[in-house]
């Protein structure tokens, strides 16, 4: 087995573990690893954009819009510092290159979702996620001191005396031990292990198989988001999404008897349950979504989504469009606290994969790129101002184990079930 020597180990290429690489002082010696290419990231999909709070005077009103949407099951320590960071996120990935749409006067466009009592989203047309990885991936590219490691597969911490000392992975056949004063799990939600889901199926909760097999706290796992509007598509592949702010844009829901049937900017678990409902009652496998009520030109405002079901042979400037509630994002994760810091010595996590608890219960539309790219910044401050020791690996008390990912759906599944009667 090959053994590789690193400061940083940053598992997983999505906006958090990609702003974590970056914000780590260009002198330490960072691995960065991922099971794909580094753009095959959920980071990548995202579509409506990146909340912010837009002045002082909207600190109040963004943080009661986070804990009402979380059913104030949020930390709300947690909320403060997202909200308050929120400005010098933004402006950390100007600086990377992203060119967020713009106002006429050159100030930062903003467009509006459920739940949000003002308008408060920056974005790039609608596909935000794309433009923020392409900047990100290009500044990864630049820097001499992170290492990148793609179709490389993590598959476990490396655990010695109860410190996180680096992590196992195999990058094509070959096993790799990476050994690092710190590690950080980025490796995003558990969408893999559903069905019904909009995210890419290799992102599977493999930090959380970890932590459970490291007895690392875990919290609130049971708070998976489902997301009102999937693309309805008669087979297994991963749904393709209907951004929430085509609603905040003026589309709105119909049931198969043309009815309007709930307040299509009310939070995404509402939203979700009641078209839940309506399919139940119609005995139907899905609801409309009709795109000709948003008042600006949908292939210019939404092209990515236009041409998406435009291909598929429904016309959105004219047609219903069949929508399906399905699992979106995970809202729990790997308890840790505001510098991402796990139960385990070394460990950080980052990201979807992380619970800071600023979420609570159901996320507030496009808090999550926000909360990465916060939390990111968080940890690599962190690890930037302590000191870094050095380990050696003992070989004879090492044992590697492939991930068995049957196995640890399995039981990431009857963990979130567990969890939910915690909780019921
Ligand atoms: C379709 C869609 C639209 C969205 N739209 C928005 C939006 O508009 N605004 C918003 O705020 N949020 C949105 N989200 C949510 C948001 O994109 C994600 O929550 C966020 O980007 C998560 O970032 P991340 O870096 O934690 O994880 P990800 O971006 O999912 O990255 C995870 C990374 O880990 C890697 N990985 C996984 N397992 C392993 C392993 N075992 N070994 C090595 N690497 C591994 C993956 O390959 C990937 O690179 C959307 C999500 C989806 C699916």
């Amino acid at each position: 087995m090959k053994i590789l020597e690193y400061d940083v180990v940053v598992i997983g290429s999505g906006v958090a573990g990609s702003i974590s690489a970056l914000e780590l002082d260009g002198n330490k010696k960072v691995a960065l690893i991922t099971k794909k290419k580094l753009k095959d990231c959920n980071s990548y999909l995202a579509q409506g954009g990146i909340c912010t709070m837009r002045d002082d005077y909207d600190k109040d009103d963004f943080i009661n819009d986070t804990l009402k949407a979380g059913h104030n099951k949020n930390k709300l320590e947690a909320v403060k510092v997202m909200v308050e960071e929120s400005r010098d996120a933004i402006n950390s990935l100007i600086n990377y290159g992203v060119d967020f749409n713009k106002e006429e006067n050159g100030h930062l466009a903003y467009t509006k979702e459920g739940g949000h009592n003002k308008a408060r989203i920056a974005f790039c047309q609608d596909q935000t996620g794309k433009w923020i990885m392409e900047s990100l991936i290009q500044r990864l590219a630049e820097r001499e001191n992170i290492h990148i490691y793609e179709q490389c597969t993590c598959h476990d911490i490396i655990v010695q005396d109860s410190k996180c000392i680096g992590a196992y992975c195999t990058l094509h056949l070959e096993d790799l031990a990476f050994i690092s004063s710190k590690t950080i799990l980025a490796t995003g939600g558990l969408g893999g292990v559903y069905k019904n889901t909009t995210n890419f199926k290799h992102i599977q909760g493999d930090s959380i198989a970890i932590a459970l097999k490291n007895n690392i706290k875990l919290k609130d796992i049971s708070y998976i988001q489902i997301h009102p509007t999937a693309f309805y598509e008669d087979n297994d592949d991963r749904r393709f999404l209907i951004s929430e702010s085509v609603r905040g844009e003026g589309a709105l829901l119909f049931n198969h008897n043309k009815k309007r049937f709930i307040d299509e900017l009310q939070p995404r678990d509402i939203v979700s349950k009641a078209i839940l409902n309506q399919m139940d009652s119609e005995k139907v496998g899905y609801e409309w979504l009709d795109m000709t009520y948003v008042e600006q030109d949908i292939k210019v405002r939404f092209p990515n989504i236009y041409n998406y079901v435009k291909n598929t042979g429904i016309d959105p400037k004219k047609d219903l469009v069949p929508i399906v509630p399905a699992q979106h994002y995970t809202m729990g994760g790997i308890d840790v606290d505001l510098y991402g810091k796990t139960s385990m010595k070394n460990l950080y996590a980052v990201g979807e994969t992380a619970c800071t608890g600023v979420h609570g219960k159901n996320r507030l539309a496009s808090n999550s790129l926000l909360e990465s790219v916060v939390y990111g910044k968080r940890v690599a401050l962190d690890i930037n101002k302590s000191v870094l020791e050095k380990y050696y690996l003992n070989l004879n008390k090492f044992k590697k184990e492939k991930l068995n990912y049957d196995i640890s759906s399995k039981y990431i599944k009857e963990t979130i079930k567990n969890d939910r009667l915690l909780h019921a």
